[in-house]
């Protein structure tokens, strides 16, 4: 039966959907392929007894191999490819003087996303026209890899892991790519579920082995990980936007004073970009959502650029994530992320090596044609 859940982002209800994941498993001429959110991995071994240091992401890329998936990824890789597209739209809008009155306003949150057509439908067009990095990946899925693969789109079976329950409706969102017109992403699969399956599946998360994601989406950089908390999505932006404008990178800690919950509210933080200020806001919790929007609103305060998260400290406070009553771990999980950022090799999602050779091989440009076509949508209310 369906449980009430703790789902910050509103009334949504648990739907388990592990059925139509093993179904596809079991179809001979179906090519499943699963990626990994940034989130999931800060949280999924808390309720099979794993310490933090036990629960690397490779070990879940073993579980879902040993469950027959043919090939695991990591979101964070899609989530540079995010950072590269919106970062190149917000680049293209703030020089064109288009933010000197007008925001902008991340869209990877479909918690978020509803909020603003619902309660701020008039504003809907300030949202980021780029996809979350879930329906990216769906999206590369079904045109970059199936083309490598040299199959149809229609034999892959997408499949997200996600810390949240938002994202199941986000799926919903239509690709229109040549003669495909499908979903990005068929499946979606939260933490919970996930333990849920490795426990029926007899698992033993103690006998798991940390092996690397495939190629050629694995490598993903520190930028693309920090997503999964409040402030990550903005100031790996800032890293990418900033490279864009002046062609060289800033330090990489340089937007640093944005991470975590420091103000009442949200966070406001201003920079210097080649002589030019931007200033930005970042906020989490609808609560502090609404604060914000209403002060956006009445013209108390603009910003050029805004990072909104539906759930209380980013994703890693998902509510597709374990829960622990009386304990909120979306703090302590978004640390371990911006751990993992500081200890990566690369730093900034236009160093993504795989990132370039996608572009190079089959994207074009950010905000080109093509990845136009697969990598952004319109928000209609
Ligand atoms: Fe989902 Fe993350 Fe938004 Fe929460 S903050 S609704 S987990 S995308």
């Amino acid at each position: 039966g369906q449980c009430v859940t703790h789902c910050p982002t509103g009334a949504l209800r648990e739907r388990d959907d592990t059925t139509s994941f093993y179904r596809a498993l079991e179809r001979e001429d179906t090519v499943v392929v699963a990626q990994i959110a940034p989130a999931v991995r800060a949280a999924w071994g808390e309720s099979l007894g794993l310490s933090r240091e036990e629960a690397a992401v490779g070990k879940i890329a073993d579980a879902l191999r040993r469950m027959g998936v043919d090939y695991v990824f990591d979101t964070s890789f899609s989530a540079d490819l995010t950072i590269m597209e919106e970062a190149h739209e917000f680049v293209e809008k703030f020089t064109k003087g288009e933010l000197e009155e007008d925001t902008m306003f991340t869209s990877c949150c479909p918690g978020w996303v509803s909020f603003m057509k619902t309660q701020y439908p008039q504003m809907t067009g300030c949202l980021s026209t780029a996809k979350s990095p879930q329906q990216m990946f769906g999206a590369v899925m079904k045109s970059a890899f199936a083309k490598k693969l040299g199959i149809e789109p229609e034999r892959i079976y997408a499949v997200s892991i996600m810390p949240c329950l938002a994202k199941k409706a986000e799926r919903e969102m239509t690709l229109f790519y040549e003669e495909f017109a499908g979903h990005d992403v068929d499946c979606v699969l939260t933490t919970r579920e996930l333990d849920r399956m490795l426990k029926a599946d007899y698992i033993d998360p103690h006998t798991l082995e940390d092996v690397e994601f495939d190629r050629p989406f694995g490598e993903s950089s520190g930028a693309g990980v920090i997503f999964g908390a409040t402030g990550g999505v903005m100031e790996a932006a800032l890293r990418s936007a900033y490279f864009m404008v002046t062609g060289e990178n800033p330090p990489a800690d340089a937007f640093k004073e944005i991470r975590g919950v420091k103000q009442k509210g949200w966070t406001e933080a201003e920079f210097d970009i080649a002589g030019k200020k931007v200033s930005i806001a970042v906020v989490s919790g609808l609560k502090n959502t609404r604060m914000l929007m209403e002060a956006i609103r009445k013209k108390k305060v603009h910003y050029h650029f805004v990072e909104v998260m539906a759930c209380p400290g980013g994703c890693s406070g998902g509510g597709g994530q374990p829960i622990h009553d009386g304990y909120e771990l979306a703090g302590e999980r978004g640390e371990n992320l911006y751990f993992l950022d500081k200890n990566a090799k690369i730093r900034f999602s236009h160093e993504n090596p795989d990132i370039r050779t996608l572009y190079q091989e089959y994207m074009g440009e950010p905000g080109g044609k093509r990845a136009h076509q697969l990598l952004h949508t319109e928000h209609r209310i």
